[in-house]
């Protein structure tokens, strides 16, 4: 029987990977929409190959763009084709499985509208739930969604647990997890180096091929720090049993402690189809298109210590885990503001964590308890990075 995808973001790097992974399992799935924001050609050629019953794309010119194309082959004519948010969460109530896949916060809304509507959720938007950990983990329970991790680390975990909710925390067999992180491209750059970092060599990842946002994540370790929160929603445990480790060649994506001492690891080669076909057909196993792993020639696997010198933004996240309520949708969105101004190239690599310990430090952590309370304190929270920003150019400029 073949099951129904969303693919929210479906011409992004975690997108166009699960459609590599679905496309090798036409007996088990069938495109049902796909979204992309402004990259139409690469939609309506995913279009073509995947003949979903709708797209939606981010604006009403970017539609008339995509009309345009699928009209001129009688095979996508019949596409339903429509824009902006309400549509991003339309479709994400009518797939039975919904990869969600848009980078930041603005793919929360459509996540949510999943998790209450009762699907399958393959949650690589970590965002979502570093904003709304709390509403979004009540929406699943209410719903009676499937929530499913495609973070590699998360998925690692998952896949390490003893139970098949995935919840750890009033389960006393294990002790704490450990969460894995390469380091990104800075791990032994000299830390007086790191302020003349260009947006190129940040979004150089060495082990993984993924979206620019998510890279400068890396390069900072904020990423690491979303992940720490992300994990605390997913298997609800505290921040004193989630720990980092750092793990140069990427290929323990995570582990589980127990209290007898074991630990249990998930390894393979870095490549996100694994947590994508995991998470696609769990509790069976499918066939990613991953290269088996071959330890030989990996040789050797390495730890250490994360230096929160190198990586203030790691330090930021557990002290926004350790407040909760809004402070960890504070600081995500003030990272979000933060790296986009240093793609842009308004400011430099180090004044990222600057931006975020400044808005973590003006605006007031209070508890949401809607949908709307959350989307008003990430609004504020960008209000005062973009205050933050003008200062911090300012400075540069004098
Ligand atoms: P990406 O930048 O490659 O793709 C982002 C997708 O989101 C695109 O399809 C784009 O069209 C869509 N999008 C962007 N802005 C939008 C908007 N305003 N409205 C609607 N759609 C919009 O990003 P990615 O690397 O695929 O990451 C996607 C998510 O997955 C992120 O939350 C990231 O943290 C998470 N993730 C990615 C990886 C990875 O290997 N790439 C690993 C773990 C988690
Ligand atoms: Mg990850």
């Amino acid at each position: 029987m073949t099951q129904t995808i969303t693919i929210l973001g479906s011409t992004g790097s975690i997108g166009t990977s699960t459609l590599d992974v679905v496309a090798r399992h036409p007996d088990r799935y069938r495109v049902h929409a796909l979204t992309a924001h402004t990259r139409v050609a690469e939609l309506a050629d995913q279009c073509r190959r995947h003949r979903p019953a709708r797209a939606v794309v981010g604006s009403a010119d970017a539609a008339l763009a995509l009309r345009r194309l699928l009209d001129a082959s009688p095979d996508t004519r019949a596409i339903e084709i429509d824009h902006g948010p309400a549509a991003l969460c339309e479709v994400a109530r009518e797939g039975e499985i919904v990869m969600a896949a848009i980078v930041g916060a603005v793919g929360m809304p459509a996540a949510l509208a999943a998790a209450r509507a009762g699907r399958r959720v393959l949650l690589a938007n970590k965002e979502a739930l570093v904003m709304a950990g709390a509403l979004f983990i009540d929406a699943v329970r209410t719903g009676g969604a499937t929530l499913l991790p495609i973070d590699s680390e998360h998925n690692a975990i998952f896949q390490c647990l003893p139970l098949a909710d995935g919840k750890v925390a009033a389960d006393r067999r294990v002790s704490r997890i450990l969460l894995t992180a390469s380091g990104g491209p800075f791990r032994t750059r000299a830390v007086e180096r790191m302020h003349d970092v260009t947006p190129d060599e940040a979004c150089a990842h060495p082990n993984w091929a993924m979206g620019r946002k998510i890279s400068v994540d890396s390069a900072t370790m904020m990423n690491k720090g979303l992940e720490v929160i992300e994990a605390r929603w997913l298997f609800d445990l505290g921040p004193e049993r989630i720990e980092v480790v750092i793990h140069p060649q990427s290929v323990i994506h995570s582990m589980v402690e127990y209290v007898d001492g074991s630990v249990l690891a998930q390894m393979g080669n870095p490549d996100m189809r694994t947590p994508i076909a995991h998470a696609l057909a769990y509790p069976e196993r499918i066939a990613s298109g991953v290269r088996p792993l071959d330890l030989a020639a990996i040789a050797r696997l390495d730890f250490e210590k994360p230096d929160l010198e190198r990586f203030p933004c790691l330090g930021l996240a557990y002290d926004a885990l350790h407040r909760g309520d809004s402070a960890p949708a504070i600081l995500n969105a003030a990272n979000e503001i933060a790296v986009a101004a240093f793609l842009e190239g308004r400011i430099g690599f180090t004044a990222i964590a600057d931006v975020v310990a400044r808005v973590l430090d003006e605006v007031a952590v209070t508890t949401p308890h809607h949908l709307e309370d959350v989307l008003a304190i990430d609004q504020s929270a960008r209000r005062s990075a973009h205050a933050a920003l003008d200062e911090t150019t300012a400075g540069a400029a004098r």
